[in-house]
């Protein structure tokens, strides 16, 4: 394994603190790895932007990486030049994201659409949808209709499209 193979090794390692068993790899959130010499640069981006806990995870990261015996030092860096998508989440993450009662975001999502979002405890697509997301919510408690058990689910988020021809 090189060494850039084992920094992101450690990075599937790291869970984001509000989803124990998801890493942050697995959300989508490590954008780039840039090694120069004992020095791991590491770019992240923010998931959602309300979200509180990105000092968490960035202490959390470099407390990992600085862990591998090369490291010098460690420095994570979330950038706003990229805007992270649902669609980054690996299929790894989404399953895991079932696990703790959370409904991944859907695929495919193109602003403006509406979507369907199935019970992560029974698969059912028979859950209620009103008022579900706030502006600022990360995610969101919905309620399935046919197992009766609430739930969370992840509202998606896409990269802006450019209208501009
Ligand atoms: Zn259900």
């Amino acid at each position: 394994m090189n060494k850039h193979d084992e920094v992101y090794a450690v990075l599937k390692t790291v869970d984001d603190p509000e989803l124990p068993s998801v890493s942050v790899y697995d959300l989508g959130m490590v954008h780039d790895v840039v090694l120069n010499e004992q020095e791991v640069n590491i770019k992240m981006v923010p998931t959602f932007a309300g979200c509180p806990a990105l000092e968490f995870i960035e202490i959390k990261v470099k407390k990992a990486v600085e862990e591998l015996s090369w490291v010098g030092s460690c420095h994570v860096q979330f950038t706003m030049e990229h805007q992270w998508s649902t669609d980054a989440i690996t299929n790894k993450g989404k399953i895991e994201l079932k696990k703790h009662g959370i409904a991944p975001p859907p695929e495919n999502y193109h602003p403006g659409d509406k979507w369907m979002v199935n019970c992560p405890y029974c698969n059912s697509d028979y859950t209620s949808m009103e008022n579900v997301f706030g502006p600022t919510a990360c995610r969101s408690i919905l309620y399935c209709s046919a197992c009766k058990n609430p739930f969370e689910a992840m509202k998606p988020v896409v990269q802006p499209l450019n209208l501009n021809h």
